[in-house]
């Protein structure tokens, strides 16, 4: 069995994998651009971010209902728990599907369908992070925070993704502000194509609890310093980094070093059927192409559980770390 661990970083949407995507295309009456699931797999072995982007919103077109997101959520869920997961908080972008005319309520319902029952049925508690399209404008995202009103007791944060260049952490102040005043977490992507400024700007203008990826951190000492004094959890995706060429080869990932130097890392999938792997995939791969140490490996599992958004149930916490504490490898 893998080694227990909580899964932060997750587009509910990036684990569309193509089997499930000719399925749902099969339920609702789309026709997919592609003649098989093969050719979909193919099509998944793109080489730069503009190509993953194109396809990951084309293909979103598949999702049009309900049962659609609950499938989503489903067969995620499922996939994370064989690899240890025992908690995830699941992103969602719900501009994307409001642009197609797929209301919120259908979004979040669909999805809470999976996650109200996730822990009978896979073992894994669940929250749920809207996430603001950072090239959208910061009115849309004020209007996106809005639509969820109704939903607000199904939804643990939010956070901001997408292309991060040219869009800066300071455009979305206010809908930041609005969100923590409705008592909502708050997390924003930030340093992974951008410079370590917007991982600054994130936490002094959006007031983020966590950074999702951080990578670029490195770049800044006294960001780093920063970082460490502050125990700011970064939400590291290594898989992803190299599929979309943040880092050349995962042999030249900075995790090592970032770990050595006091920083909060933990190690999550992002967009797992596009980036080649799930939590775990991700835990074994720098596990071995790094060469972690065993105390590394449970130390990235331990932070995940620190990092989580578990403030409302402690005992659940102190059970998950008491978990990693007595894994055996
Ligand atoms: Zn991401």
């Amino acid at each position: 069995m893998p080694i227990p661990k909580a899964e932060l970083h997750l587009h509910i949407e990036g684990t569309l994998e193509p089997e499930l995507a000719f399925e749902l295309a099969a339920r609702n009456g789309v026709t997919l651009p592609y003649p098989d699931t093969a050719a979909l797999r193919e099509a998944y072995a793109f080489d730069d971010l503009q190509s993953f982007l194109d396809l990951y919103y084309g293909l979103m077109a598949v999702l049009r209902t309900e049962r659609d997101f609950e499938d989503l959520a489903d067969a995620y869920l499922a996939r994370a728990a064989a690899q240890g997961v025992r908690h995830a908080e699941i992103f969602f972008d719900p501009q994307a599907h409001l642009a197609r005319g797929v209301a919120m309520g259908t979004v979040v319902e669909g999805l809470w369908r999976a996650l109200g029952r996730s822990e009978a049925t896979h073992g894994v508690s669940t929250r749920l992070i809207l996430c603001f399209l950072r090239d959208e404008s910061a009115d849309s995202a004020a209007r996106t925070l809005a639509a969820a009103g109704p939903y607000l007791d199904r939804i643990t944060g939010v956070g901001l993704d997408s292309a991060e260049v040219g869009h800066p952490p300071a455009k979305f102040r206010a809908v930041y502000e609005a969100a923590a005043a409705l008592g909502l977490r708050r997390v924003a992507h930030a340093g992974e194509e951008g410079p370590p400024e917007y991982v600054t700007e994130a936490l002094d203008v959006l007031g983020v609890e966590r950074v999702d990826h951080g990578l670029r951190s490195v770049e800044d000492p006294a960001l780093v310093a920063r970082l460490v004094r502050e125990r700011i959890p970064l939400t590291l995706c290594p898989l992803s980094n190299v599929r979309l060429r943040t880092v050349d080869t995962l042999a030249d990932h900075p995790l090592p070093a970032m770990l050595e130097a006091g920083l909060m890392c933990t190690v999550n999938s992002d967009d797992p059927a596009y980036f080649g792997g799930y939590a775990g995939d991700n835990f074994d791969a720098v596990r071995s192409v790094l060469g972690l140490t065993e105390e590394s490996v449970r130390e990235l599992a331990r932070n995940s559980f620190v990092a989580a958004f578990l403030d409302d149930d402690e005992e659940r916490r102190a059970r998950y770390l008491a978990e990693v504490d007595a894994y055996v490898f």
